[in-house]
């Protein structure tokens, strides 16, 4: 089956066309400054590049129309017509307690979507319009899929998602973890039974996606039972410019001290905190890495204090579940860093987990990098949620 995938956001799109049947990616690219100007960006295996070109893309319906023109082109497409397009995946940030999985999209399933706008303010638009735009450019024949970042966590129990205010905000404003990189911990969890051949169903696994967003997944026999994001993906380890948890008394503190307004101290939380806000030189955490090589030991602290929260996630989560059998590395920062999963791992020995320094000095590719006799096993997994937001359209549709 050939599937589109498409991730929509305010002012982007990215997309992948996939062919399910062997998992290949035919085409992929980007549409950006939607709304503003446009630029498009095609690539596919064995025909020529288009990077970043001025495309007019007012709004999101024509951005998708260059991607179809784009996929049927003559001398640089890879289908004949867009009618080989069998269906199409949406990501979805948020799909509420109402998603606990993909769904194929109809009117009741829009009108449910519109209802979860609140919880995601930001992106849930961006994804309706994608669909709306789909909807309008490839007509209501084709079948359209929402696959949601929050349904993998929705089997989580009432004690790991309540938080500790006045219930009355649970029961009427829906105020609850929701946990978010669902499909990337749903998908490394499947890939690490796979590795380690044993059944889903028989293994405590701890998933660690660490990127410039960061999460920690605790799943249970296949099932997230508890993870580090809360009711929006501000909550948990300290990210590239996001705060991850703190003390909400500080919020008083400070926006009584500099006279802020909730939506500035929102925007230092979101986007001047994590490790950018205590290096004070970047988000990525290459140039941290560089920094830190060279003596600027904030950004060394910033690291450190980065790699220290995961470890802290690790240990209460082999204590929620009564044990591990694996820890799973994931996205930029888990599939890149030899360094930073050693320094992670560090100190876990008394749990069983031993690291294999020479196995784990790789990036990018599927490996156990614990020692042999390791009874937790470490691994690394590169992260693909557009191949599972792809194979659950192709089951959907
Ligand atoms: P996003 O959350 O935007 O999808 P990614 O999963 O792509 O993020 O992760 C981006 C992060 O991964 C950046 O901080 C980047 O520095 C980090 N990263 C990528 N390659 C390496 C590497 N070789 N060493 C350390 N960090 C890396």
């Amino acid at each position: 089956m050939k599937v589109l995938v498409i991730n929509a956001g305010s002012s982007s799109l990215k997309y992948q066309l996939l062919d399910t049947a062997n998992q290949q990616v035919l085409a992929k690219g980007l549409c950006e400054r939607i709304g503003i100007d446009g630029k498009f960006t095609y690539k596919a295996p064995g025909k020529d590049t288009i990077d970043a070109v001025d495309a007019p893309m007012p709004t999101h319906s024509e951005a998708i129309q260059a991607v179809l023109d784009a996929l049927v082109d003559k001398a640089n497409g890879v289908i004949a017509s867009m009618g080989e397009i069998d269906a199409v995946g949406h990501r979805v940030v948020h799909g509420g307690e109402t998603f606990a999985g993909s769904v194929r999209i109809d009117g009741q399933v829009m009108a449910a979507l519109e209802a979860c706008i609140p919880l995601a303010p930001l992106h849930n638009p961006a994804n309706i319009t994608g669909i709306r735009a789909c909807q309008a450019v490839l007509g209501p024949d084709v079948p359209q899929v929402a696959v949601f970042d929050t349904a993998f966590h929705q089997t989580m129990p009432p004690v790991a998602y309540t938080y500790p205010l006045p219930y009355e905000y649970y029961e009427k404003d829906k105020v609850r973890r929701y946990g978010f990189h669902g499909t990337s911990h749903k998908y490394v969890s499947q890939r690490a039974a796979a590795m380690l051949g044993k059944p889903l169903e028989s293994l405590k696994l701890i998933s660690c996606h660490l990127g410039n967003g960061s999460s920690v997944t605790a799943i249970d026999g296949g099932k997230s039972v508890d993870t580090s994001m809360g009711f929006t993906p501000l909550a948990g380890l300290p990210m590239g410019t996001r705060s991850g948890d703190l003390d909400a008394g500080i919020l008083e503190y400070l926006m009584g001290r500099y006279n802020l307004d909730i939506r500035e101290m929102l925007d230092i939380l979101n986007k001047k905190s994590g490790v950018l806000g205590v290096s004070g030189v970047s988000s990525d955490f290459r140039d941290l890495g560089l920094a830190g090589e060279q003596g600027n030991r904030r950004a060394a602290l910033a690291v450190d204090l980065f790699n220290y929260g995961v470890k802290k996630y690790i240990g209460a989560y082999a204590a929620a579940m009564g044990g591990v059998d694996a820890v799973i590395f994931t996205a930029g920062v888990g599939e890149n860093s030899p360094e930073q999963r050693l320094a992670i791992a560090s100190g876990l020995e008394f749990m069983g987990l031993k690291m294999d320094p020479e196995a784990n000095n790789v990036r990018g590719k599927e490996t156990v990098i614990s020692t042999p006799d390791s009874k937790v096993k470490a691994l690394l997994i590169p992260t693909n949620e557009e191949l599972m937001i792809a194979l659950d359209t192709a089951a959907l549709a």
